[in-house]
């Protein structure tokens, strides 16, 4: 009995994984005239410095309209991950991120920075460091105001090569962030060989900060080795007052969150951006 039923669990799960395959090749193959259709399209999420309270910065969070729908990265950046298309996915975003930077310091006269999400095949194509450059260059943006996320699983997984490639991002001027950190499996020995700007503490323990004492103690542990290391340190995922007031008492540099606003289109942004600087 236990065995037949073994043998059922194995084949619904084989079918829910067929699924799964042939959705992320039909996205895939839909992925593949995004860029040239111009159906991807950039949200800003605010970075607030806790201290000040003033605006650092924003986050680039991509969107794809897919027959008139917003679709989520969640829901589109592993297929284009698996297939590929994520490096001329990824270019248009780094541009089309440094354009919008530039766009608001015309219009505000702001210097915002701007975090833009790269993913592990990007980072490890051959001609990333080329690519980023050439986006620097040819946008003119002040490279100190471009700042990239790179994932804790991404940096553990290819350790070498991903500590040298991000000391030349760093030699460009470019700053780098590590995200959701705290859900990977850093070793201190590899914090210790990297230089990064900022740590983002992982919203899983940020929800829990105000209620839970082990969330508090490793939200504060972040904080506290982050800075010690030299690092500033964000907490994303800020939803409520209670964990904002949680996090000041912790000593956090920078907070991002629903709290004080969810990812905004880019008209959006800047008007948000306009009310807060007048
Ligand atoms: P992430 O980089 O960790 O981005 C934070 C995610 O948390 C975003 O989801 C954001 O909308 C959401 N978030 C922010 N504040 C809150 C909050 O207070 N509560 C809750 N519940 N959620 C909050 P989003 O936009 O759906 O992006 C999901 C992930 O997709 C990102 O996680 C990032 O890993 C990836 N992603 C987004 N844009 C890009 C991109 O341009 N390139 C690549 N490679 N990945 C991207
Ligand atoms: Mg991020
Ligand atoms: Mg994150
Ligand atoms: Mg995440």
């Amino acid at each position: 009995d236990a065995k037949a039923n073994q043998r059922g669990g194995l084949r619904l799960f084989n079918k829910g994984f067929d699924q799964v395959l042939q959705q992320r090749l039909q996205t895939a193959s839909e992925l593949r005239h995004s860029v040239a259709r111009s159906e991807l399209e950039l949200h800003f999420q605010p970075q607030i410095a806790l201290k000040t309270s003033r605006l650092v910065g924003a986050e680039a969070l991509l969107r794809w309209r897919r027959n008139g729908e917003l679709v989520s990265p969640v829901d589109f950046i592993p297929a284009a991950e698996s297939s590929g298309h994520i490096v001329s996915i990824g270019a248009w975003v780094l541009e089309e991120a440094c354009r919008q930077q530039l766009h608001w310091q015309q219009e505000t006269g702001l210097e915002l920075t701007v975090a833009v999400n790269v993913s592990m095949r990007q980072l490890l194509d051959v001609h990333f460091l080329e690519m980023l450059t050439g986006v620097v260059q040819k946008t003119g943006i002040n490279p100190k105001n471009l700042e990239l996320e790179i994932t804790e699983t991404v940096m553990m997984e290819n350790a070498e090569t991903v500590v040298d490639l991000l000391a030349e991002v760093r030699d460009l001027g470019v700053q780098i962030a590590i995200d959701d950190f705290g859900t990977g499996y850093s070793s201190l020995s590899y914090l210790q060989q990297l230089t990064v700007d900022r740590l983002k503490i992982d919203r899983s323990f940020v929800q829990l900060v105000a209620e839970q004492d082990e969330a508090r103690v490793i939200a504060a542990m972040i904080v506290k080795m982050g800075q010690l290391l030299g690092f500033k340190v964000l907490a994303e995922g800020v939803e409520t007052s209670e964990q904002l007031a949680e996090l000041k008492k912790l000593g956090c540099d920078e907070v991002q969150g629903f709290y004080y606003a969810k990812p905004m289109a880019a008209d959006a942004w800047l008007e948000y951006v306009n009310q807060l600087n007048c």
